[in-house]
């Protein structure tokens, strides 16, 4: 499936209603579990409709419209790219997606590494020999392209799922 044949719309924010007034005992809360059993059967169903790749590059479509919602509506897109990151990284732990580092950026940003550990979609999960987070491949890039308007190519090079200890994330600016 080609991704510019699709658009996904922009999310509307404002979806997410107000969970403070709908879930007054609940609350915002709920365990990783939850999240994941409902991520890996949309991630289940979309692969026996269309197939591997086709799911993963639909999960890469949903995280990216994510990515660029979650940036405009939680973080000062004004900011220098130092405040910037380290918004990023203090919104993201606050809300336990999980733990980012930029580990490698060159001096215009246009290619960067990052890492994030206990990430939500894999930290912990049985070793398949392979990269699982599509998802935040493309969260990643909604994000970057929220920030800087530019489309970067997110990949994922080491995982929970392939082996490693932390997810890790190359981004290249096309
Ligand atoms: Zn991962």
């Amino acid at each position: 499936m080609d991704k510019k044949q699709v658009k996904v719309p922009e999310f509307d924010w404002k979806r997410i209603g107000d969970i403070e007034e709908g879930r007054k005992n609940l609350g915002q809360s709920l365990p990783v579990a939850v999240y994941r059993l409902m991520q890996f059967t949309v991630f289940d169903t979309l692969q026996a409709h269309y197939g591997t790749e086709t799911a993963q590059e639909m999960f890469r479509q949903a995280g990216f419209s994510a990515g660029m919602a979650f940036a405009k509506n939680n973080l000062n897109l004004k900011a220098a790219f130092d405040a910037f990151v380290a918004e990023l990284q203090s919104v993201l732990k606050t809300l336990a997606i999980g733990i980012l580092r930029i580990e490698k950026s060159n001096a215009d940003k246009t290619k960067l590494v990052l890492t994030v550990s206990e990430d939500l979609d894999c930290s912990g999960l049985p070793v398949v020999g392979e990269t699982v987070c599509h998802y935040d491949e493309g969260f990643l890039a909604g994000v970057l392209k929220a920030y800087t308007g530019g489309d970067y190519e997110v990949i994922e090079i080491d995982c929970w799922a392939s082996g490693d200890r932390t997810c890790r994330f190359s981004a290249d600016k096309k």
